[in-house]
């Protein structure tokens, strides 16, 4: 189980607005949103630090992942407008907690991204 703030917020240590759980994915608010809508999709029980910690095992995961953050932004009326995804992997790419996650950032025009 992982040892970072998120390990504790799956563990229901400290409070997080959760709006999306499966049997193996949590979603929730991000604390400090980059996007009117800001969620952070995560494994709830395979702590993969980064992307490149990620093995051929893992594709299944990281699929549902995806598929979660695509759920709930068509259940919440998002899609059609459309939204952007993005895991960002150690330092280059700003990676601050170290249990893989995906963001999902939607509900207005996304600027361009990059350096
Ligand atoms: P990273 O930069 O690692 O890709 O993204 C980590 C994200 O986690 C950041 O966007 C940050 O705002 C968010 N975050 C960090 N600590 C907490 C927390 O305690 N609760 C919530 N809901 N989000 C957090």
């Amino acid at each position: 189980m992982s040892d970072t703030i998120f390990g504790k917020i799956i563990r229901r240590e400290i409070p997080a607005t959760i709006v999306y759980e499966d049997d193996d994915i949590l979603g929730f608010k991000d604390i400090a949103p980059q996007a009117p809508v800001h969620v952070l999709f995560i494994p709830k029980h395979d702590a993969i630090p980064t992307l490149d910690d990620a093995r051929p095992e893992h594709a299944q995961l990281l699929g549902r992942l995806m598929l979660a953050a695509a759920d709930y932004a068509r259940r919440e009326g998002l899609a059609q407008d459309g939204y952007r995804v993005v895991m960002n992997c150690r330092e280059h790419a700003g990676q601050t907690v170290f249990h893989v996650h995906l963001h999902l950032l939607a509900g207005a025009p996304l600027g361009h991204f990059g350096a």
